[in-house]
C-alpha cells in the first residue's frame, strides 16, 4: 500500500474507534439525561421487536397428481442407420 494511502486509511480507523470507544463507555448522571442522548435512543430503538405472531398451518389437499403413460413412438428405417436394409426374398 502506498504511503499516501495508508494515512488516510489510519486516520479513519482511529477515529472509528475512538468513536466506537466513546459511545459505548459514556454514561449519564442521571435518567433525564439519557432520554435526550442521541446515543441511547439509537441504541435503544435499533433493538427489532417480534410484531408476528405465529400461526398455525393450514393443510388442505388441493389436487391429486394421475400418472399418464408416455410412449415415444420410435420410427427406425434402415435408411436412417446408412447400411442397406435385409434382401427380399
Ligand atoms: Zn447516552
Amino acid at each position: 500500500m502506498r504511503s499516501w494511502m495508508r494515512w488516510p486509511a489510519l486516520v479513519c480507523l482511529s477515529l472509528l474507534l475512538w468513536t466506537v470507544a466513546a459511545e459505548s463507555t459514556h454514561n449519564h448522571a442521571s435518567q433525564t439525561e439519557s432520554t435526550s442522548c442521541t446515543i441511547c435512543l439509537a441504541a435503544h430503538t435499533a433493538s427489532p421487536a417480534p410484531t408476528s405472531t405465529p400461526t398455525t398451518p393450514v393443510f388442505a389437499a388441493i389436487g391429486v397428481a394421475h400418472e399418464e403413460a408416455v410412449v415415444a413412438k420410435a420410427r427406425l428405417d434402415s435408411s436412417d442407420l446408412g447400411i442397406r436394409g435385409p434382401p427380399v426374398l
